[in-house]
């Protein structure tokens, strides 16, 4: 996306609080600013966008996090890349945490409070199309192909998944 179809694309998604830019649009699990790309069709953080395409590319290693320390917030002049351990230090001092295992955690609560159970969500892979898969299990077109393509509902691979809920099973 060039910069001027991603500031257009932005400024329909945000409200202007303060000195800050807030984004209103669909998040990761964890909260942050993401987006759809057209062509792509996974979700991508909305800041590491920002920073690659107006400020700069962002050096290897480096998270791209927001001055004002707003989790919401995408101004352009509000963003920084620093290297993982300075995000992590800083979210740190916000009394965040920055912990896979936390964000497994909080995934695995929203699983147990969602309809869509996992043997719906099995369902939906073993389907040959995304269409039988919302026909077959009632869940809409939409959420079928982001379950198909990994965008949700992502099997967690993490040696620690296993830890919270032995009720999600590991695929192998
Ligand atoms: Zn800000």
């Amino acid at each position: 996306m060039n910069a001027n179809r991603l500031r257009q694309f932005i400024s329909k998604r945000v409200v202007e609080e303060g000195s800050c830019r807030l984004w209103v649009g669909q998040t990761s699990a964890t909260g942050h600013p993401a987006m759809m790309l057209p062509g792509i069709r996974r979700k991508v953080m909305v800041r590491r966008q920002i920073h690659a395409t107006l400020i700069g590319p962002i050096p290897g290693g480096h998270v791209v996090v927001t001055t004002c320390g707003c989790r919401t917030c995408v101004k352009t002049e509000h963003l920084k890349a620093v290297p993982l351990a300075e995000a992590r230090r800083l979210a740190a001092e916000r009394g965040e945490y920055f912990n896979r295992a936390v964000q497994i955690k909080r995934t695995l609560t929203q699983r147990a409070r969602s309809h869509i159970t996992e043997e719906m969500v099995q369902a939906v892979r073993e389907a040959p199309t995304a269409k039988q898969a919302h026909e077959r299990t009632g869940i809409s077109l939409g959420h079928c192909y982001a379950i198909r393509t990994g965008a949700r509902r992502k099997p967690l691979d993490s040696p620690f998944g296993a830890l919270f809920s032995p009720t999600v099973p590991r695929r192998a």
